[in-house]
């Protein structure tokens, strides 16, 4: 197996991925960037992005992300298309293992591997994503003005994006696989108060129908029951809220996690329990999973990553 040591090495191509790199290659680190299995992240399944400052116009994910590394490579980053297959963070260099046939040694790590929305697993959703099918009402939320959704969940999530929505469209239909809602009692009662949002329990969506884009949903009410039964609702767009699976799978024996997955780290910073390994962006962030957030505290652990290395005397 070849080896190679590098100063940084960054796991990830979303924004925070891209904005580490842009930081730690300007510093002249030299930093070596791993894509990951989706090159460009959560944002190039999404369509148009209106919410990231500097583009007043708007700007369509995938273009957003291909700027961002080219802003990379203008600063000599090294990126590569690979996934990290194995870890080793008992001592300094630390050991990565690129697709079982690579090992990097690595004096500063920066985690920015993101988190990824889970999907029913329907074939419809993958035949309509960017045309109606969304897991994110703050990105795709504002196409649907004066339209009719449906969200899909009964957690905190899926009750935020509906009255996020509700904001915004005619009509909210909140779609919930149990008889009651598993959110916090203040965001069930603002659901449930919402002259906007019709929430159906003990549904499940089975499919999507539509000729140029989602035009309906195929429910079932009370699945496997003896009175289930199956109608088609007419809507314009379907947001999965069913909860984030965060990428720290293989990182798991060495940092720490909470219980669904998402790196802690010390406080606000981007430091992990192990020094000079960092994580920035979704993967470490249960709460805001915007596309800012997630730059800045790419921004944060570029910054870290540089003290760490001179700090060391590595610089
Ligand atoms: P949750 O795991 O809390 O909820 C997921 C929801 O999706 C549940 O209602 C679940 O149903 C439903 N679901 C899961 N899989 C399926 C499926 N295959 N088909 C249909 N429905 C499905 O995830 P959230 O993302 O809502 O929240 C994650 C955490 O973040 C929670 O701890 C939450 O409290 C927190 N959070 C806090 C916020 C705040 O405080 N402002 C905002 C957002 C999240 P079921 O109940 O039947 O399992």
């Amino acid at each position: 197996m070849s080896t190679e040591r590098v100063k940084c090495l960054i796991i990830g191509s979303g924004p925070a991925g891209y904005t580490a790199a842009i930081y730690t290659g300007r510093a002249n680190i030299s930093p070596v960037l791993y894509e990951g299995i989706q090159p460009g992240g959560q944002l190039t399944i999404t369509t148009e992005v209106e919410n990231f400052p500097g583009y007043p116009e708007g700007i369509s994910g995938t273009q957003l992300m291909d700027d961002l590394r080219a802003q990379a490579e203008r600063f000599g980053v090294e990126i590569r298309t690979g996934i990290i297959t194995k870890v080793d963070f008992s001592e300094r260099p630390y050991k990565l293992t690129i697709d079982d046939e690579k090992e990097i040694e690595a004096e500063t790590v920066i985690i920015s591997t993101g988190a990824s929305a889970k999907y029913l697993g329907l074939d419809d959703e993958k035949k309509y994503a960017g045309m109606g099918v969304s897991a994110c009402a703050t990105c795709d939320g504002f196409f649907y003005r004066k339209k009719v959704v449906a969200v899909v969940g009964g957690g905190d999530t899926a009750c935020e994006e509906a009255v996020y929505l509700a904001g915004l469209a005619k009509q909210v239909y909140l779609i919930v696989r149990k008889p009651y809602l598993r959110a916090s009692q203040i965001m069930q009662d603002r659901v449930l108060n919402h002259p906007k949002i019709q929430v159906l329990f003990e549904h499940n969506a089975v499919g999507l129908f539509g000729d140029n884009g989602v035009e309906g949903v195929h429910l079932v009410k009370r699945k496997g029951e003896a009175d289930e039964s199956y109608y088609d609702l007419a809507i314009d767009g379907f947001f999965l809220a069913i909860g984030h699976k965060p990428n720290s799978d293989v990182f798991k024996p060495w940092i720490e996690t909470d219980e669904v997955g998402y790196i802690i780290t010390e406080g606000a910073s981007p430091r992990t329990r192990v020094p000079g390994v960092f994580a920035a962006g979704d993967v470490a962030d249960p709460h805001y999973r915007q596309a800012i957030t997630a730059a800045g505290s790419g921004c944060k652990a570029a910054i870290e990553a540089e003290r760490f290395l001179s700090a060391n005397g590595l610089l």
